[in-house]
């Protein structure tokens, strides 16, 4: 998630109860979004990701642990819809408008929605037998109310918008598959078909545009997957047109085929193999830092 240098400042030492979201090991650990170093029960402490000898938050860095405001935030992460967690954190933070990075952080309890089976619910447990785990969202947020820090707004868009949006955005996608999908020579035959194209790419764009002010990265992703589709060179030939339309499936189906994965809980969670050598070649280059 991306935290803006002007909106972020280190607000010091302090104690808050926060939420994010976790994948759900098939041992029943909890792991980050992207990495997969497990959680462990009590306090945890964050080291850089990138290798570097700095404690985060660092102002220059990324690193951290990252802790939202409000459960609408968290929902831009796939596991979001099945796995809400409540965290007390603690120590050195960086507060933006939506949440923060910081040092040191606990997972007080946890909902697990109901594609975590009660088995998966039961190993949870054992891995973390100090965290209350909850069945009822609700009654969490209830029982361990979120801290309100002065810089925090309110999200934009809350859950139940949210929830429309995704339904709203799978019933543009079926049009804007079938309209880009048609060859040029119909769609300019009539203008009303005409009107209808230019109002999907107009669509696309701003769906894109959109996805970028409510900083969702899938919402942004889905909206260039649409101009993409929706924009094919006329000059293209037929075989360059159909090698352009496959490249565009392809990386829609692979992104999807990602945020597919981290949503299924139980999966055994290994480290990205690119990232590890990503890592390997940073710390090679760079040097600790
Ligand atoms: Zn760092």
């Amino acid at each position: 998630m991306t935290t803006d240098a002007s909106e972020t400042e280190v607000v010091g030492v302090g104690d808050a109860r926060m939420v994010r979201t976790f994948r759900v090991g098939a041992d029943g650990r909890l792991f980050p979004v992207n990495t997969a170093t497990a959680w462990t029960t009590g306090w945890n402490n964050a080291t850089c990701g990138r290798g570097r000898s700095h404690t985060p938050p660092d102002p220059d860095c990324r690193c951290g642990f990252y802790v939202y405001a409000d459960p609408a935030y968290a929902l831009a992460q796939a596991p979001a819809r099945h796995v809400m967690a409540v965290v007390a954190v603690h120590g050195a933070m960086e507060a933006g408008t939506r949440g923060a990075r910081v040092n040191e952080a606990k997972v007080e309890a946890v909902w697990l929605g109901p594609r975590i089976s009660d088995d998966l619910a039961a190993a949870v447990q054992a891995q973390y037998p100090a965290v209350l785990v909850y069945r009822d969202r609700a009654a969490m947020f209830a029982d361990l109310p979120l801290t309100r820090l002065p810089g925090f707004k309110s999200p934009r868009l809350g859950e139940a918008a949210r929830r429309s949006l995704r339904v709203y955005l799978l019933v543009f996608l079926a049009v804007t598959a079938v309209v880009g999908a048609l060859p040029m020579h119909t769609t300019t035959a009539a203008p009303a078909r005409v009107a209808l194209w230019v109002a999907v790419l107009a669509g696309s764009a701003a769906l894109t545009l959109g996805g970028v002010i409510i900083r969702s990265s899938m919402v942004t992703f889905v909206g260039i997957t649409a101009v993409a589709w929706m924009v094919t060179a006329e000059s293209l030939n037929n075989v360059g047109a159909a090698v352009y339309r496959c490249l565009v499936l392809l990386v829609a189906a692979w992104v999807g085929l990602m945020w597919w994965r981290a949503a299924t809980p139980g999966r055994v969670i290994r480290d990205a193999r690119m990232d590890s050598a990503v890592r390997r070649w940073r710390a090679h280059l760079l040097g600790p830092r």
